[in-house]
């Protein structure tokens, strides 16, 4: 018999248009700061029943307690200056004004524990949550104290896995680590990427995962993706360097995605969440579609190696879509699924 393949989404869903404004990626909280963290919370909630509505097999938090996948994380840690930021190129794309790195870093307390701790409660079914890596971390970050990328890349992934372990502890069957500078900095990966990001799930039991892509909802990425032709192939750099990895699986964009879906095959011994839902289109995908793209992804990669996901997180888009697009998702893997 075939495997099951299970769904899931890469990691943020649209939050409620009471609580951030929507279809923004920054986007500022909208009720005050004394019911903030209840309006999360709620917000949580509503995630959690639409993932089980729409019948994923894994569930998410949807990102409903974060602003931002890299800023709200640095915003907890001492060491780093929001009030006096510097400008500086990220993923060697565009500026932007960026905190500064003033002194060591430290986690003084756990970040997002508490919310997994929640999550825990409200569903049954497996969880995941997600975590930026060490790499993109030390991309949005002025550093005037540890005068190394790799240097600082070391300390964020100590931290990182400190803040893993307890999300583990709270019952986190899955952490993923999002590392979209990956596709930009092929020696760095090689040299120190990989290895800090291994360093980040060190002594994790539970299951590793890492997001990679090529970055969605800022025009920067748009126009810099007009510049790579027909055919992306910057991931045949890395995909060798992550099979020989310890991490479990890897998440990648595939649907309306101008990399070769044969690239995937490079990925051996690892799930692969392959994207079969385009964040970047209103257009819902049918569950036939869905369907057609892990039939493509299983020429390359054995049906009990793959997940059915999102290509990136679905902030972007408005509720109604995300919605309709998940519920596809499930639809599609299950008609895959069927098809025996
Ligand atoms: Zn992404």
């Amino acid at each position: 018999m075939k495997s099951s393949v299970p769904s899931v989404i890469c990691g943020s869903l649209p939050k409620p248009q009471w609580l951030a404004e929507p279809e923004k990626i920054w986007s500022p909280w909208l009720v005050p700061e004394s019911s903030l963290r209840v309006a999360q919370i709620d917000a949580m909630r509503l995630s959690v029943e639409d993932q089980e509505r729409a019948g994923l097999s894994i569930i998410g938090d949807g990102e409903q307690t974060r602003q931002h996948f890299v800023t709200t994380f640095i915003e907890q840690l001492s060491g780093v200056d929001f009030k006096n930021k510097k400008t500086m190129r990220i993923r060697d794309r565009y500026d932007a004004a960026v905190p500064v790195v003033m002194s060591a870093i430290e986690r003084t307390h756990s970040i997002f524990v508490e919310d997994a701790k929640i999550l825990r409660t409200l569903t049954k079914k497996p969880i995941k949550y997600t975590l930026p890596g060490p790499m993109t971390l030390v991309d949005t970050l002025y550093d005037d104290h540890y005068g190394s990328r790799e240097k600082l890349a070391w300390r964020f992934a100590e931290i990182l896995n400190q803040e893993a372990l307890e999300l583990q502890a709270a019952g986190v069957n899955i952490i993923q680590f999002d590392e979209p500078a990956f596709n930009v900095f092929f020696d760095e990966v090689r040299d120190w990427g990989i290895a800090t990001l291994e360093r980040a799930t060190k002594d994790l039991t539970c299951t590793t995962g890492v997001h990679i892509c090529y970055g969605y909802g800022i025009e920067a990425n748009i126009k810099w993706k007009e510049t790579l032709g027909n055919e992306w192939r910057q991931y045949e750099n890395i995909f060798p360097l992550l099979s020989e990895s310890k991490i479990n699986q890897v998440s990648l964009e595939c649907q309306n995605s101008k990399v070769p879906i044969e690239l995937i095959g490079l990925l051996k011994n690892k799930d692969v969440l392959v994207g079969a839902i385009d964040v970047a289109s209103n257009a819902i995908e049918t569950p036939e579609q869905v369907a057609n793209i892990l039939r493509q992804a299983s020429e390359y990669v054995p049906v009990k190696h793959i997940h059915a996901c999102t290509n990136c997180g679905m902030v972007p888009l408005s509720r109604d879509v995300a919605l309709a697009k998940i519920k596809s998702l499930s639809q599609g893997t299950k008609k895959f699924n069927e098809e025996g």
